[in-house]
């Protein structure tokens, strides 16, 4: 299976809208949403015929047995996150534990177990042949890499030649873990002063991974000049600009009624549209 990640320096810049046009309009069977902080892909998928959840572990963290515990504070003096808190009794702060078990070596009454702990929710929908991917990080969690990677794995279950991915902004652990294994990383920009510096940052992370990119403008007429200053930079460093999509009040409508832009009579539609033909093309190039 084939990979397309639709990603973003910054949140904002249209990266799910983008992605959710493309899967409307390859009619492609398997997608997923990577952005498991804050996954709205869901929103604007359609109804489904099926949903399997369960539940998504972290590592297990530590639990004091207070009836053991003799209050000694070997586990206090050992333990480098501060996920000791001392007040009547000793207690595990289970968001600061990172699951190193150092406490639970040093304890002299054995008071101290690991716990499994859940870290988020997996969900993976059926309609027809179409599989879609997602997950919800619980608050405080701090394995959003490996909950991506999850969700990444949940698409083997499908047999579709290609998946459309939709990342989560920034350069993180679930870019990282989104952009793994990824055939062609689409990155969406702004053309704003941070809008630059943020394509320049995911850029430079895609290629550590050796993940080839493009380039799409949005909202591109809002600031010319520094659309041009983009498309400088993506000739200085080969990288191919695939289109711009134009600022269109249209999609903000559309939006808020929950459709897709795709084959909508709109003009960021249409530039979609050809934005997807070319992606397409560059796929099968590459
Ligand atoms: S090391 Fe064990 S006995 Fe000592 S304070 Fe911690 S939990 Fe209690
Ligand atoms: S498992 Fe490690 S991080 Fe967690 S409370 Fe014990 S020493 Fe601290």
């Amino acid at each position: 299976m084939r990979k397309l990640l639709i990603l973003s320096g910054k949140g904002g810049t249209g990266k799910t809208t983008v992605a959710s046009t493309f899967i409307a309009l390859s009619q492609v069977r398997a997608w997923a949403d990577c952005d498991v902080d804050a996954p709205n892909l869901h929103l604007v998928s359609g109804s489904f015929t099926s949903v399997e959840q369960r539940a998504y572990h972290d590592l297990p963290k530590a639990v004091i047995d207070p009836g053991r515990c003799t209050a000694c504070g070997r586990c206090f003096e050992v333990c480098r996150f501060d996920a000791i808190t001392v007040n009547e009794t000793y207690s595990v702060d289970p968001i600061a534990c990172e699951g190193c078990t150092f406490c639970l070596h040093v304890c002299p009454e054995q008071a101290i177990v690991m716990q499994q702990s859940k870290a988020g929710n997996l969900a993976l929908h059926r309609r027809g042949d179409q599989l879609f991917s997602t997950a919800t990080l619980l608050m405080g969690s701090g394995t959003t890499g490996k909950l991506v990677t999850a969700v990444k794995d949940q698409l083997k279950q499908s047999d579709a030649p290609l998946a459309i991915l939709d990342g989560s902004p920034g350069i993180g652990c679930p870019v990282i873990a989104s952009l793994t294994g990824t055939d062609l990383a689409l990155m969406v920009a702004e053309p704003s002063v941070s809008g630059l510096s943020d394509l320049k940052r995911v850029v430079a992370s895609a290629r550590q991974l050796t993940v080839p990119v493009a380039v799409i403008i949005n909202k591109a007429d809002l600031n010319p000049a520094k659309c041009a200053e983009i498309s400088t930079y993506c000739q200085e460093e080969a990288i191919p600009l695939l289109g711009t999509i134009p600022y269109d009040e249209a999609v903000v409508t559309l939006l808020n009624r929950g459709e897709n832009l795709a084959h909508s009579p709109t003009k960021a539609g249409r530039a979609i549209t050809e934005i997807w033909g070319r992606t397409r093309a560059l796929l099968e190039a590459l």
